[in-house]
C-alpha cells in the first residue's frame, strides 16, 4: 500500500474555477505544494476562487490538446471537472453530463503521457444502483452497490464508466489512479442559483430571500420526505488529499452518513434565518432517487477517518456565506 507524504512537483487541479475544485487549490497550497496549476473552461472572471502564487489557465478539457497542455509536466492531476449541476440540471442536460466522458478519458490519455504518478477522479454517490435507493428510510450505500449497474441516468452512467476506465489504466498502465465516490457537497463558494445549486444551498437561498421580500413561504421540490447525507467541504476536502494519499485501489465512498430528510434541512435553515415558513410542495419537480446515505464502514477501514462535520454546523456557515452574497453583490468572489 504505497502511500506519498511529500509534496514535490507539480500538481494539477482540473475544474479549479469551480465548488470544490476552488477549495482544493486553497488545500493543496497550506499542505505545501510548491507548484499548483489550477484549469478550467470558464473566463477567470467567473472563477468561484483565486489564489495567489498559483498556474491558472483557461482550456476546455473535452479536448484531447487541452489535456495534454494541463497535464504538461504533471506528477499528481485532480480531475473535478465537469458539466454537472443538481437535480434540477441533471436530469433536464443529460446528454451534457455524458459529454464529460471526453474531459475524463483525454484527462487520462494526457496524464498518461506525461508520465503523472497520481490520477483523482471525482465520482459520485449517483454512480449507485437506484434499486437500492427506494425508501426514504434506506439502508446506507456501500460500495458493492454499485453492481449490477443502475446508476443515474446520464450523470450517474458517466461516472460509473469513467471509474472503470480509471481502473483499467491503472492495471494496464500502471497510472495511479483515485476514484472518490462523493455524496451531496456543499458550502461557501458552492453554487447556490441559477439552476446548477443543489439542494442546502437552494434551500439557504430560498429561506433568505423569504425573509427579504417578508413573503414568508418556502417551494420544496417533491413531499420533503426524501432523504440524503450532506458532507461540509472541509471534509470533503481531508478526505480527497487522504484518498490521493492512500493505497486504496477500489472507488471509495467520500460523504456524510447523517441522514436528513429535505423537510429537517429546511426546518435547520429556519432554525439559523430565525424564520418559520409556510412549505409549499411542489410534487412533480425533479427529485432524484427516494433515500441516499452513504455507508463509511470501509472509509474507516481503509483511510482510518470519516467525515465528521455535523449538517447544522455546516449550514450555518454556509448560510451566512450565501447571505452576504447577497446582500452584498458587489463583493469580489475572491480568496488568497
Ligand atoms: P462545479 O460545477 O462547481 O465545478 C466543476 C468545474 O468544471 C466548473 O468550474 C466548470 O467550469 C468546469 N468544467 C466543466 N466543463 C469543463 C471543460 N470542458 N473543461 C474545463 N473545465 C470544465 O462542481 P463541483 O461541485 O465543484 O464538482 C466537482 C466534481 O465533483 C465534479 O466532477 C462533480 O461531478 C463531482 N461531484 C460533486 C458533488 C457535489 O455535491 N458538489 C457530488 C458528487 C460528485
Amino acid at each position: 500500500m504505497a502511500q506519498v507524504s511529500d509534496r514535490q512537483g507539480l500538481v494539477v487541479v482540473a475544474g479549479a474555477g469551480g465548488f470544490i475544485g476552488g477549495h482544493l487549490v486553497g488545500q493543496l497550497k497550506r499542505l505545501g505544494w510548491g507548484e499548483i496549476r489550477a484549469v478550467d473552461l470558464k473566463d477567470k472572471a467567473e472563477w468561484y476562487q483565486h489564489h495567489a502564487g498559483i498556474d491558472e489557465r483557461v482550456l476546455d478539457l473535452r479536448d484531447a490538446a487541452a489535456c495534454r497542455e494541463a497535464a504538461q509536466g504533471a506528477s499528481q492531476i485532480f480531475n473535478l471537472a465537469a458539466d454537472m449541476g443538481g437535480m434540477g440540471f441533471i436530469e433536464t442536460h443529460k446528454a451534457e453530463c455524458m459529454l464529460s466522458v471526453l474531459i475524463n478519458t483525454h484527462m487520462l490519455m494526457a496524464a498518461k503521457e506525461a508520465g503523472a504518478q497520481r490520477f483523482f477522479f471525482s465520482s459520485s454517490a449517483c454512480v449507485y444502483n437506484a434499486d437500492k435507493q427506494v425508501m426514504a428510510n434506506v439502508p446506507a450505500l456501500r460500495e458493492e452497490d454499485a453492481y449490477p449497474a443502475m446508476p443515474e441516468d446520464g450523470y450517474g452512467w458517466e461516472k460509473l464508466f469513467s471509474e472503470r476506465m480509471c481502473r483499467h489504466f491503472r492495471e494496464d498502465y500502471g497510472l495511479i489512479t483515485r476514484m472518490a465516490r462523493f455524496h451531496n457537497v456543499y458550502g461557501p463558494w458552492g453554487t447556490y442559483e441559477g439552476g446548477r445549486e443543489k439542494a442546502p444551498a437552494a434551500i439557504c437561498r430560498k429561506v433568505i430571500e423569504a425573509k427579504q421580500s417578508g413573503r414568508h413561504e418556502i417551494e420544496i421540490w417533491g413531499d420533503g420526505e426524501q432523504t440524503r447525507s450532506f458532507m461540509y467541504i472541509d471534509d470533503c476536502l481531508e478526505g480527497s488529499v487522504r484518498l490521493m494519499d492512500s493505497g486504496v485501489d477500489e472507488a471509495i465512498n467520500i460523504g456524510s452518513d447523517e441522514l436528513v430528510s429535505i423537510n429537517r434541512l429546511v426546518d435547520i435553515a429556519e432554525k439559523i434565518g430565525g424564520i418559520k415558513l409556510k412549505r409549499h410542495y411542489k410534487l412533480d419537480a425533479p427529485k432524484g432517487v427516494r433515500g441516499r446515505n452513504s455507508d463509511n464502514t470501509l472509509v474507516k477501514q481503509v483511510l482510518g477517518w470519516a467525515p465528521s462535520i455535523r449538517l447544522e454546523d455546516g449550514l450555518e456557515r454556509t448560510y451566512r456565506w450565501i447571505h452576504d452574497q447577497m446582500t452584498a453583490p458587489a463583493t469580489t468572489r475572491r480568496a488568497s
